[in-house]
């Protein structure tokens, strides 16, 4: 892991790769990742280290719709097996799946609506409505 970031600032020395306690990708260029200590882990950690990069390597910004967000999420772990063979990292598919399953789980309670169940649309800025609760 410590010598996947240590290639990594080299071949990308405009990135700001800093230790934290999850990991995150902060646009512009700030990716925060997290050293586990546990071996099993390690392939897991590079691979959503790399899916950070693919963020910041896409110029991913602030989303304001949520499916907008997913698709930044797809299009990060597409770019994070690109880097999985340059960097001789193993791509789990089941992992990335997992994590996908996660956001969308989550997206998905998001997106209900707390008063009557009903799966609420978002406009464009950000904003869910229901459209039974709401006229
Ligand atoms: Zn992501
Ligand atoms: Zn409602």
């Amino acid at each position: 892991m410590q010598e996947l970031i240590e290639r990594l600032r080299e071949d990308y020395p405009n990135l700001r790769l800093c230790e934290g306690k999850r990991f995150c990708f902060r646009p512009p260029r700030t990716i925060i990742f997290v050293l586990g200590s546990d071996k099993v882990e390690q392939n897991s950690d590079a691979l959503q280290l790399l899916h950070e990069v693919g963020h910041a390597l896409l110029e991913h910004k602030n989303f304001a719709t949520d499916p907008e967000r997913l698709r930044m999420e797809r299009a990060a772990w597409e770019k994070a097996r690109e880097l999985c063979e340059c960097y001789g990292v193993c791509y789990d598919e089941e992992f990335v799946e997992e994590e996908l399953d996660t956001y969308r789980n989550w997206l998905h309670q998001r997106s209900r609506c707390p008063q009557c169940g009903l799966t609420r649309y978002q406009t464009i800025d950000g904003k869910y409505h229901c459209p039974s609760c709401e006229e």
